[in-house]
């Protein structure tokens, strides 16, 4: 095997004294100094390495990676699907690469009409009546929307401080509940993954400020009590709001706007192309119904008496701005090429495409795996590996590290919570029917792998079992000389 030592050297160990990328020759201009106000006192510690071994550094970085460009990504919830390269094109275009965020709404007029387009759009896609592009991801999104409410209650002068999230929900919701200042309230899944409609009653009340509802849900499934759920929520003065997490599997199927949502955000990143993983980048707009739309963020992108764009500043309703400037353009632009490449049709047959592939990997797996909710699925479906932990002391960890080994990103492990031993996947529309089967064989295969290969797997990648709670809680980000 290669010696891979050396890609894993920090540039910093690597550093030799005075190794320059490239040198040019003296320009002859007079050299400027700067003012000593602006200096530190001498140069900061930086690594001096040539181009060579700094190219070498990132690009065996970047081969150690999981990527939806190189694997199979079937990372349930997180829709990840290929990323079409002409959506790059279009992003690096001068006049929508450069603009600078405060430069003047007419010298930035096409990118405002884009985004105008895109808040026009997604509101028609969620069936509801305005959007605003602003907040920078789903969870974002979902803060933003729960202040509007907190406004819309507070502007009605009606004091409700309960917001209701079911138990198969994304841990987002009770956190952005919580940041927005309600108390968050669990509502139960009954047997069957579905919201528990009588425990949905006993807790709705006229405190009850938001349900939060995920349809499909997180175990894969739609939630046909909707229209029920919706209604009883409206009796008690509520709003309804959707976690559009999941719209890859209805989009121009079933609009949240027409089952009853009063707001609903999009995973922008998710649903439609933004590359991301590893945190970013996101962008989580939220459509909203008519009586809410005075208090979304601002500004908003709107058209102004002579037919041009502008930006809306003021809207004295409005919580105000949830983020720098507009929003995060680069993702939004991605998204509104996406959808204006597909059209409507397209867009129907994406989430078609998605149903029908997870519903095939499904098949292929469920002799092999439990799935304990649901006979079918939507976009996703979510198995357990609780027998196989019972009998042979295989548990969700286990096949999914064992599946980095095959070349695999792994599904979502340990989500949703109803589930134990959950392994949450979700293959996308744009995988072949022969990289489905491929996986499955795989799968399969590791499950009657030896237990004991599969306890200290992976075994061919340069990390194996990191401790990922100290990961998470203790990062280790800066570089310290010793
Ligand atoms: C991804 C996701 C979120 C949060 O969205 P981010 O864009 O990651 O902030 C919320 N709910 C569900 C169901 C999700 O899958």
């Amino acid at each position: 095997m290669m010696e891979r030592n050396q890609s894993a050297d920090l540039l910093f160990e690597i550093s030799k004294p005075g190794r320059r990328c490239h040198r040019v020759p003296p320009s002859g201009l007079p050299a400027v100094g700067l003012d000593s106000r602006f200096l530190s006192g001498g140069s900061p510690p930086l690594p001096e390495v040539a181009e060579l071994d700094l190219v070498r550094h990132y690009t065996n970085l970047s081969a150690r990676n999981m990527a939806i460009d190189s694997n199979f990504y079937p990372l349930g919830s997180c829709t990840m699907k290929y990323n079409p390269k002409r959506h790059e094109r279009l992003v690096s275009l001068p006049g929508l690469a450069s603009p600078h965020p405060l430069q003047p709404d007419k010298t930035v007029q096409g990118m405002l009409a884009i985004l105008f387009e895109m808040q026009e759009m997604l509101a028609e896609i969620a069936g509801l009546h305005a959007c605003s592009l602003q907040p920078s991801a789903g969870a974002q999104g979902e803060l933003a929307a729960l202040l509007v409410a907190a406004a819309y209650f507070r502007h009605r002068g009606e004091n409700r401080t309960r917001v209701l999230v079911p138990d198969s929900a994304h841990g987002t919701n009770p956190a952005s509940a919580a940041i927005a200042g309600f108390d968050s309230v669990t509502v139960k899944s009954g047997d069957d993954g579905l919201v528990d409609l009588a425990d949905l009653e006993s807790k709705l009340d006229e405190r009850t400020a938001v349900f939060m509802i995920t349809n499909p849900n997180t175990l894969g499934l739609f939630d046909h009590q909707i229209l029920d759920i919706t209604r009883k929520v409206h009796e008690k003065g509520g709003l309804v709001y959707l976690d559009g997490a999941n719209m890859n599997a209805i989009l121009g199927i079933a609009r949240p706007g027409d089952f009853g949502a009063d707001m609903m955000h999009y995973n922008v990143h998710k649903t439609f192309t933004g590359p991301h993983g590893a945190g970013g980048p996101g962008s989580g707009p939220i459509a909203v119904r008519d009586m809410l739309e005075p208090f979304l963020p601002s500004p908003m992108v709107i058209r102004d008496e002579k037919g041009g764009y502008c930006l809306q500043q003021d809207r004295p309703l409005s919580i105000g701005r949830v983020r720098a400037f507009f929003g995060n353009v680069g993702v939004l632009l991605r998204g509104w090429m996406y959808l204006r490449t597909l059209g409507p049709n397209g867009l129907r047959e994406v989430s078609e495409q998605a149903v029908l592939n997870a519903n095939y990997l499904l098949t292929l797996l469920r002799d092999h795996i439990d799935v304990p909710k649901g006979a079918g699925c939507m976009h996703e479906f979510v198995a357990s590996a609780k027998i196989l932990r019972r009998e042979k002391r295989v548990s969700a960890m286990d096949i999914a590290k064992r599946l980095l080994d095959k070349g695999y990103h792994s599904p979502t492990v340990y989500f949703p919570l109803v589930v134990a031993e959950a392994l949450m996947i979700e293959p996308t529309e744009t995988e072949s029917q022969e990289t489905l089967e491929r996986f499955a064989e795989v799968f399969v295969s590791i499950l009657r792998e030896d237990p004991e290969t599969l306890h200290e797997a992976p075994h061919d990648l340069a990390i194996s079992r990191p401790d990922e709670v100290a990961a998470t809680k203790q990062p280790v980000l800066r570089w310290k000389s010793a």
